[in-house]
Order: structure tokens, then sequence, then C-alpha cells
């Protein structure tokens, strides 16, 4: 956390507890025997001098630990921005590798270029991933707000997430009306938290499974619902979901990649939309993710 375990501010809040109480105890007796206020002036005097000092290393302990974890932002910064360089470098070469030479590769050497790609996918993905949660932290995450029609990036990432639920045996239902409002929200980032509760819903599928999309207007907001028979997440873990790098238990099983960024990140762009993220889920009967936003 950036300070020693006896400088933590609950460990000194205990001791500050106990000083106080030994204290009073001490002034109880003091003030039995000694029937003078110079000795409860002096006894209280103490005491207040003790409270003092042990706040005074109280609030120094905060500011240590608030500027570890300023440091600790900005090294993520730091080391995401320096390897954004080389990761798209690595894309290009890629790119004109199989654009320019293709012809020449063996069957073997094309597949070789595919692993290469997809780990390069996972690579930029986490990178963006831990920009976004350093700017997030900082109180940077900016959203270009703009008119967005849900419908239409729905069906966008329904159309993307086909793939993968399909390999994976996943039957991908959209339940939604003809039309609704349009809402005031950054359409690309939005676009991550849908795609990230539609991608998790598939992934977190065991076997065969359904996941059903539903869209609603309800006057003042636009809701969405992402269900699926899936894993589920136990019970005693469910309030740490949207917490930084979380990861069920069970999920980790199922699923050996993720990094537990995607559902933080997603409820803080629902967030600062001006909306809300939550879910419910038992544990090997499925989860349902939903969200609200509130129409223009
Ligand atoms: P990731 O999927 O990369 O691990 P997320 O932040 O998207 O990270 O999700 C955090 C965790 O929440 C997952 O690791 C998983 O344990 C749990 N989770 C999220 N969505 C589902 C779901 N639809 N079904 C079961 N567990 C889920």
């Amino acid at each position: 956390m950036g300070v020693s375990v006896w400088r933590t501010p609950s460990f000194l809040f205990i001791i500050m507890g106990l000083f106080i109480v030994a204290i009073m105890y001490a002034v109880y007796v003091i003030a039995r025997f000694y029937d003078s206020v110079e000795v409860l002036v002096i006894s209280e005097s103490a005491v207040i001098i003790i409270i003092l000092s042990i706040g005074n290393i109280i609030i120094q302990s905060v500011e240590q630990i608030a500027r570890a974890n300023k440091i600790k932002s900005e090294f993520v910064t730091i080391a995401s921005h320096q390897l954004k360089t080389p990761l798209s470098q690595m894309n290009w070469e890629l790119e004109i590798l199989l654009s320019k030479y293709k012809s020449g590769l063996t069957e073997k050497q094309l597949e070789i270029i595919k692993i290469i790609q997809r780990s390069h996918e996972t690579m930029a993905r986490l990178v963006n991933d831990l920009l976004d949660v350093a700017r997030i932290d900082q109180g940077r995450f900016v959203l270009n707000k703009e008119k967005v029609n849900l419908l239409e990036i729905i069906d966008m990432i329904v159309e993307e997430n086909s793939i993968l639920a399909k390999a994976s045996n996943v039957k991908i239902s959209v339940i939604k009306p003809e039309k609704i409002p349009e809402i005031t929200a950054d359409k690309k980032r939005i676009g991550v938290a849908i795609d990230n509760l539609v991608s998790n819903a598939v992934k977190y599928i065991d076997k065969k499974g359904v996941v059903e999309i539903k869209v609603e207007a309800d006057g003042k907001n636009i809701n969405v619902y992402v269900k699926d028979n899936g894993v589920g997440i136990q019970e005693d873990q469910q309030d740490k979901v949207f917490q930084k790098f979380f990861r069920s238990d069970n999920a980790v099983k199922y699923q050996t990649e993720g990094t537990g960024l995607g559902l933080y990140i997603s409820k803080n762009i629902i967030e600062q939309s001006g909306g809300k993220m939550d879910f419910k889920s038992i544990e090997g009967v499925g989860s349902d993710f939903w969200f609200s936003l509130p129409i223009s």
C-alpha cells in the first residue's frame, strides 16, 4: 500500500482507541485517589496530546498512501504508452508481411502469423484497458458525447460476437423494439461497455448456451439486459465483481484468459454517462447484467 503495516490508518485507529480507553481508565483511577483539579487537567492534556500525535501520524500515512497510488498510476500510464509504439509497429509489419508476401508463405508460416496477430490483439487490448484504468483513477477519463442510437451499436456488437458465439455453441438472441429514443453518450465507449457484457456472457458459458439481450425504453431511461445461462458467480464473491482485476474462482476454471478490467471500465463508462450498471447471478444457473442510460 506504500506504508508499513504499523503505519496503516486502520492499525493506528485501533491503537488510538486502546490508548483512549487506557487513559480514560487511568484518569478515572487518578481522580478517585487524588481530588485535585491540576492532576485532572494534566491527565486530560496528556489524552489530547496523544490523540493529536496519533492523528498526525494517520494523516501522514494517508498522504503517503495517496502519493504511492499516484506514482503507481503514473507508472502504469508511462509503461502502457511506451508499449503502444512497438505494438503498433508490430501490427504494421504483420500487415505488410501478409499483403506483400502472402503468396510466398507456406500454410504453416501463415498459421504462425495468425497466432502472432492474435497475441498482438490481446496485448493491445490489455494496454488500452490499463490506460483506461489509469485515466479513470486519475480522473482523466473523458467521454466524447454525441447523439447515439443504442440499437445500431447493439446490432454491430452482436454481429462482431457471432463468430465466437458460433464457435462456442452459443446462440445470441435480441429482443428489442422497432425504434428507441436517442441518448447522449460516447458512441465508442458505450460500444466497449456493451461488448464487454456480451462477450463475457458468451465467454462464461461452459458448454452449449443462450445469451439473451433485451432492450427497452421506460420513458426516462433505456434499459439493456444481457442474460446468460452460463457458469454464474459465487454468492460470496459477488460484491467484488466491479472491482479492478477481479476474476471469480469458477470463471478462472473455465476461462484462463481475462484481466478482470472489463467490468470496472464498463461500469465507469455507464456511470460517467449518467447511468447505472448492476447484475444478478446464481452460480451454475447464469448471470443477468444490466445497465440503464437516461434518454437525452
Ligand atoms: P475478465 O472477463 O477479463 O476476467 P471482467 O471485468 O469483464 O474481466 O469480468 C470480471 C469477472 O466477473 C470475470 O472474470 C468473471 O469472474 C465475472 N463475470 C463477468 N461476467 C460474467 C458472466 N456473464 N458470467 C459469469 N461470470 C462473469
